[in-house]
This record gives structure tokens, C-alpha cells and sequence, in this order.
């Protein structure tokens, strides 16, 4: 963290991101106002509205500049309606992936907690689900979403071929699976590993490797291997029996939207992306709900905000080192939905659902009232 205020770049993106990161920032604001926490804050743009304006590339060079030079970015999400239109190899070099791969943000923590209040807001019995308080640490910056090759080809008499590469080199699984033994220490010191090694090489390499790490390293770590297809059915049948998951990209990215159940909702799962630590120990972090544009509710103020705003606690923990502040907000956002206001996605049994601004204005309240 820099000597002065430290900087947080805030990027709304797309989407959704335009409506719960004002509500995110207004957070950071209260904490400016009450907790004389100030930022020095700028703004960025990513995405699809980014395309649109500039062309060429949906991650304009000052974006990328600002993003090297913030202690901390704050986003949205990325995505939606035109996504689709914008050819893939300016998505692969310019979207979402490419900032984070460029950020070398490997370590993708991704909390999932299930709160008494919401057990009616999930599909699964409150008994399986109550609770439920894991951590599902996502390699980010490797894996199947970036190994080359990669292409379309054409074979010839109509007919195609699509393929992807997935590799990983032992540097950048030990990286992942340390930090997550770390987190697993400071924890309830569980950690279960999940590939599929009885198939992929790229997983037998994964459990080759972190079983050596359990081993040599972590001896005192309660260390569990799971097969992704069995994980996923553990996840879902006894999710309480998890502290810490690590796991690859892509299994990663799936597992973690199937946990958003465990929650009520994607709305409830904020994420923090951590880089290697440089020679001063800082790290290049970004902090995003793992929710994507949400096209389908976008522009309506309905989306939930708190997977946004709970990323922002996230930062106030790992990269301005303030826990006590990364508490208050995290209990503020609790003391909202225990005094029962809901947006549509966790709405549950209750009667009425309130607007994106207005759980905004719930949790400022709550932050009031926490700080009287
Ligand atoms: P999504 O996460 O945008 O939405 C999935 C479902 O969850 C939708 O029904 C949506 O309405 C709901 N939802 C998501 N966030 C919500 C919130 N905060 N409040 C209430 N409901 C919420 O996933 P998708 O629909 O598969 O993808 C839409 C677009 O977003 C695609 O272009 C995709 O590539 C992109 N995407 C981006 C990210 C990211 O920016 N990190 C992540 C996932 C998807």
C-alpha cells in the first residue's frame, strides 16, 4: 500500500456493474466520512460500453495504466448484451481475462457464507445449508481458459474442430495451493483439493504437487482430495464439511456460481484476486462479486447489491489491512438483511422486495447505527 491515501480504481463495467458498484462506492464514501478511511479514487472503464466507445479493444490503455498504479480496483462486472457481437480474439486480449492474467492475479478467493437470515432464499434445506461458511480459492491466471493452442479450425466437407489446451507447470500450482494452506491455517485449518486426476494429466501433475506441498509443507493441515464430479455432489449434499476448496480455473469458476445456492443467490458472493506479493509485499488485487453483467435484469434497479459491496469489505481486509473496518461492514451487511430487506434474488418468503439503491440505503443505515 502506497505512504499517502491509498488508490482505488473503480470500474463499473457492464451490465449490472453500473448499478451495484454506485452502491459499493457509496460505501467507500461512508467509511471517507465516518471511519476517516479516504481513498484516492479514480475511475476506469472495461467492457462491452468500452467497445462500443472506443473500438478496438474493451480495456482502453489508461485503464490498464491506472489498474498497474491502483493499490486496489474495485469492479463490476463484464459482459452482456453485444458481448457476443465482439470478435473473440478482442475479448481474449482485452476483456476481463487479459486484465487479470496481465495482472498476474492468480489466487481467486471466493467466500461463501450462508447467513441464518437467508436460509428461506436458497432452493436447498436450511438444515444442509445453515451454517455453511467456506472459502473457494479459483486459480485465475492459468488453466484451460488461457492454454495454448487454442482455435476454430476448419477440417474441410463442413466440418469443424474446436480446441482448447489445458496445462499447468508446478510454479504456478504450488502458488495457489500454498496460499490456500495459508488461508486454511487461519481458519478451521481444512483444506480439500479438487481436480480430475483420473483422467486429465494436467490434474495428476495438480495432485502430485499438492500432495507434496500437504505433506512437506503443511503437515498440520487437515488435507482432503476430491474428483471434481464427486466435489460437486459434496458441495450440494454436505457443503458444511468444507473450510477451504482450491481448485483450477475452470472447475473453479463452475463450483463457485453452483456454492452461490448455498447463499440464496449469485448477489451474495463477492471475490478478491490476489497477485504474487512484489519485493515490498504488496500485492496487485482486484475485488469483483463473482456475478457476471446480469443482462436479463439490467437497467431495472432490482440487482442485489451486497456481493458488490461485501467485495469492498474483502479489500478493506486484504489490501488496506484494516479487518476491524472489513468487520463492521461485513456485520452492517448481516444487520441489513436481519432486519429483513431483501432484493428480489434473496427475497425468500418475505413480502416485498426493495430496489438496488434502496438496499444501498439499508446498509449505510445499518453502518450508522453500527457506528453510533
Ligand atoms: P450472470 O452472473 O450475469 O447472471 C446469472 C443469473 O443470476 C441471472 O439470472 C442474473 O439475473 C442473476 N444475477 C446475477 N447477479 C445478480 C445480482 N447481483 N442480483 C440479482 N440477480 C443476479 O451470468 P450469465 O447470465 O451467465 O452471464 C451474463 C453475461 O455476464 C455474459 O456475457 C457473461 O459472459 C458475463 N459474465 C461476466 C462475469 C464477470 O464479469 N466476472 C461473470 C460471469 C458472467
Amino acid at each position: 500500500m502506497s505512504a499517502n491515501k491509498p488508490k482505488l480504481l473503480i470500474i463499473p463495467g457492464d451490465g449490472i456493474g453500473h448499478e451495484v458498484i454506485p452502491q459499493a462506492t457509496r460505501v467507500v464514501n461512508w467509511f471517507a466520512d465516518n471511519r476517516k478511511i479516504a481513498f484516492d479514487i479514480s475511475e476506469g472503464e472495461l467492457g462491452v460500453g468500452s467497445y462500443n466507445k472506443h473500438g478496438k479493444t474493451m480495456l482502453p490503455d489508461a485503464t490498464l495504466e491506472k489498474s498497474f498504479k491502483s493499490d486496489a480496483i474495485l469492479f463490476g462486472a463484464i459482459g452482456g448484451d453485444g458481448y457476443e457481437d465482439i470478435p473473440i480474439d478482442v475479448r481474449r486480449e482485452t476483456g476481463l481475462l487479459a486484465l487479470r492474467r496481465k495482472l498476474g492475479l492468480f489466487a481467486n478467493l471466493r467466500p461463501v457464507v450462508a447467513y441464518d437470515e437467508l436460509l428461506d432464499a436458497s432452493t436447498l434445506k436450511p438444515e444442509v445449508i445453515k451454517g455453511v461458511d467456506m472459502i473457494i480459492v479459483r486459480e485465475l491466471s492459468s488453466g484451460i481458459y488461457f492454454g495454448e493452442p487454442r482455435g476454430i479450425e476448419d477440417l474441410g466437407n463442413g466440418v469443424r474442430r474446436g480446441y482448447n489446451t489445458m496445462s499447468y507447470t508446478t510454479p504456478e500450482i504450488h502458488r495457489v495451493l500454498r496460499i490456500s494452506f495459508e488461508l486454511a491455517r487461519a481458519r478451521r485449518n481444512r483444506l480439500c483439493s479438487i481436480e480430475k486426476s483420473n483422467v486429465l494429466e494436467t490434474s495428476k501433475l495438480w495432485r502430485e504437487e499438492a500432495r507434496k506441498i500437504a505433506r512437506e509443507e503443511y503437515p498440520d493441515v487437515e488435507f482432503k482430495e476430491l474428483i471434481v464430479d464427486a466435489g460437486s455432489m459434496e458441495l450440494i449434499r454436505n457443503p458444511k464439511q468444507f473450510d477451504i476448496i482450491v481448485t483450477g480455473n475452470m472447475f473453479g469458476d463452475i463450483l463457485s456460481d453452483a456454492a452461490a445456492m448455498l447463499t440464496g443467490s449469485l448477489g451474495m458472493l463477492p471475490s478478491a484476486s490476489l497477485s504474487e506479493p512484489d519485493k515490498n509485499g504488496r500485492r496487485n488485487a482486484f475485488y469483483e462479486p463473482v456475478h457476471g453483467a446480469a443482462p436479463d435484469i439490467a437497467g431495472r434497479n432490482i440487482a442485489n447489491p451486497l456481493a458488490a459491496i461485501l467485495s469492498f469489505a474483502m479489500a478493506l481486509r486484504h489490501t488496506f489491512e484494516t479487518p476491524d473496518e472489513a468487520d463492521l461492514l461485513e456485520r452492517a451487511v448481516r444487520d441489513t438483511v436481519a432486519r429483513g430487506v431483501r432484493t428480489a434474488d434473496i427475497k425468500g418468503t418475505a413480502t416485498r422486495a426493495v430496489s438496488t439503491r434502496q438496499m444501498g440505503d439499508a446498509v449505510i443505515e445499518s453502518l450508522d447505527r453500527l457506528n453510533a
